[in-house]
């Protein structure tokens, strides 16, 4: 039964473009009509029909605790009663960005916006203020929010040339955004021999999540640590999904390598809207007002964003095994597919981050990724949608996992999973 996701739908789609305030919430991708979510809690959602489903989306991340967790609530209702905004500074900033910085050491100093689009756009602006250049590269399939700059992913013959992905984009934004293949070091090196003194940072998600999950391959992070460090450029690792995801000290931990500067969004704020950028202090004293690099935000460091992303972070921090817990889950259901699907699928796993590719080559890089049939993925969603599971509308997302998943919902999905596979052979 959908029918008042339906009504909703249809309502939506007359005030909002498609119907959504973030496209892969449609369904297009999957021929589905959207859930309209009335309420969450623990592992479980719950839609306007009353249906529940076991959510492996976790707001896209943010979710690592499981929904409605009951002292992030408490503390958010008890900073609601104080008052919602104040536009000045207050402690919770000082307490978040000395968390941050404990938590993730390369972070010494951050500021705080509302979302990872402006923590990235923000990164890059203090990355060409601190290096005085304008170029940087990022990598094809990477996503870091929909700023202009960042809307290029280019066509796969000509690496230097950089055309943007979205309409409303003029191309003479997108002129300094070089791109280069995920994984290639060679794609990386001629760029940089093409431009060497014009560079002022290489951007890169340290386990690509948005093409699906790839996985660096081994010595391609600190490849990217040498190489930029040669040529004086900076390094930016998006850990918006991988931060406090892959670890307490996300993805640079997990690989040991110091970015310059990192970004970060989701987890950090437990659920609330925030972004978070920083790094070195030498580079985030460029920013306003005690440097030239000037950024703004009438919202930003909100008191009840940041009390959600306070305790969440220090729930992580008082419980570190929940990585370890998150990681056998995630395996689980790797398992349980694998036995099921055989080489028919392609799935890569890291920690609570996995996807589920419809091929039968190994996924390394967004050409890898898109070869992944869509029509099989989305068979695949639509049968775990009518049996009671929620995972992402795309085949280039990732699946997430929170530590609220029970034993028996685990055992329920991959039942459901392995009976798909069992049931569908040609599929
Ligand atoms: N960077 C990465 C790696 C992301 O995955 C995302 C969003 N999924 C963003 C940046 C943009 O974040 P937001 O949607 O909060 O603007």
């Amino acid at each position: 039964m959908e029918q008042r996701s339906q009504e909703l739908f249809e309502r939506a789609k007359r005030r909002i473009p498609g119907g959504v305030n973030s496209p892969v919430r449609a369904f297009q991708a999957v021929g589905r009509t959207p859930r309209f979510i009335a309420s969450a809690h623990g592992d479980r959602i719950l839609d306007v029909d009353q249906n529940e489903y076991i959510d492996y989306v976790c707001s896209w991340g943010p979710g690592i605790l499981g929904h409605a967790y009951p002292r992030v609530i408490e503390k958010v209702q008890e900073a609601c009663a104080q008052g919602l905004t104040f536009g000045a500074p207050t402690e919770k900033e000082v307490v978040l960005a000395e968390l941050i910085a404990e938590l993730m050491p390369s972070m010494q100093v951050s500021r705080l916006v509302n979302s990872g689009t402006e923590a990235v756009m923000s990164a890059i602006r203090a990355a060409r203020g601190f290096t005085g250049r304008d170029k940087i590269i990022k990598f094809k399939g990477c996503y870091h929010g929909h700023s202009d700059g960042l809307l290029v992913k280019a066509g796969s013959a000509a690496l230097t040339t950089s055309v943007p992905d979205s309409a409303g984009v003029p191309a003479d934004f997108t002129k300094h955004t070089l791109v280069a293949s995920y994984n290639d070091t060679e794609s990386v090196k001629k760029l940089f021999e093409a431009y060497p003194q014009e560079i002022a940072a290489v951007i890169v998600e340290p386990v690509a999540a948005n093409m699906g999950v790839v996985l660096p391959a081994q010595g391609f992070l600190s490849f990217l640590r040498d190489i930029t460090r040669q040529y004086g450029a900076l390094l930016i690792f998006d850990e918006v999904i991988t931060g406090f995801r892959l670890g307490l000290g996300g993805a640079q931990a997990y690989y040991d390598i110091q970015p310059d500067l990192t970004t970060l969004g989701k987890i950090v704020g437990g659920g609330m809207p925030i972004g978070a950028y920083g790094g070195r202090s030498d580079i985030m004293q460029m920013i306003s007002p005690v440097g030239p690099v000037y950024q703004a935000g009438t919202l930003s460091g909100n008191p009840i964003a940041t009390t959600a992303g306070i305790e969440t972070l220090n729930i992580l921090k008082a419980d570190p095994q929940i990585y370890t817990r998150l990681a056998e889950k995630s395996a689980q259901i790797a398992q349980a597919v694998k036995a099921a699907a055989g080489n028919r699928v392609t799935v890569n796993r890291i920690g609570s981050l996995m996807s589920i590719f419809f091929t039968k080559q190994p996924v390394t890089d967004y050409e890898s990724a898109v070869s992944a049939d869509t029509k099989q993925y989305a068979a695949f969603f639509g049968y775990l949608l009518d049996h009671g599971i929620y995972t992402a509308p795309s085949q280039f997302e990732a699946m997430f996992l929170s530590d609220a998943h029970t034993a028996q919902d685990l055992a329920k999905t991959c039942e459901v999973m392995t009976q798909y596979f069992r049931t569908f052979k040609e599929a």
